[in-house]
């Protein structure tokens, strides 16, 4: 998404967590935990990706966006589609999303990444776009006048 910054990846975490399961140091009662919620999050808001689940195999994961910020009041820590997020992100100013994996299969659940979404980050916005046809109108009149006086030099 255009205004996505901040963006913080939990993937070495994940493969810390997947590793610590192949060692025998966790189990998958520890990381297959998915609450109903969460479940019921992935069925009705959920993203469907390619992605195999890393523990069963047998099942697509499902990334989860939940959402977080002063903006959103009651709508604070609701699941939202990907749609519901780009239009939020041209509505409000700042808000986080913080991006769960979860298999329907094996509840296994993993938070992959964070990051911010909002207006506040539009660097090329309306404001942005004038202020940048006037530093390129000026530079074109820059340029046409120094054409004009090596012309008149001739
Ligand atoms: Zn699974």
């Amino acid at each position: 998404m255009r205004t996505q910054r901040q963006v913080v990846d939990y993937s070495l975490r994940k493969r810390a967590a997947l590793r610590e399961l192949l060692a025998g140091r966790a189990s998958t009662h520890d990381l297959c935990d998915a609450s109903p919620y969460l479940k019921n999050a992935a069925r009705f808001h959920g993203e469907p990706t390619d992605q195999r689940c890393p523990i069963c195999r047998s099942e697509n994961l499902t990334r989860v966006h939940y959402i977080y910020g002063d903006e959103l009041k009651q709508s604070a820590g609701q699941a939202r589609t990907l749609a519901e997020l780009s239009v939020l992100a041209m509505t409000l100013r700042e808000f986080q999303v913080f991006v769960v994996e979860v298999c329907l299969g094996c509840d296994w659940n993993h938070l992959v990444e964070q990051y911010l979404l909002g207006r506040d980050g539009l660097t090329d916005g309306p404001d942005g776009e004038s202020e940048h046809e006037t530093v390129s109108g000026v530079a074109a009149a820059v340029g046409a006048g120094a054409r004009r006086r090596r012309e008149a030099q001739r």
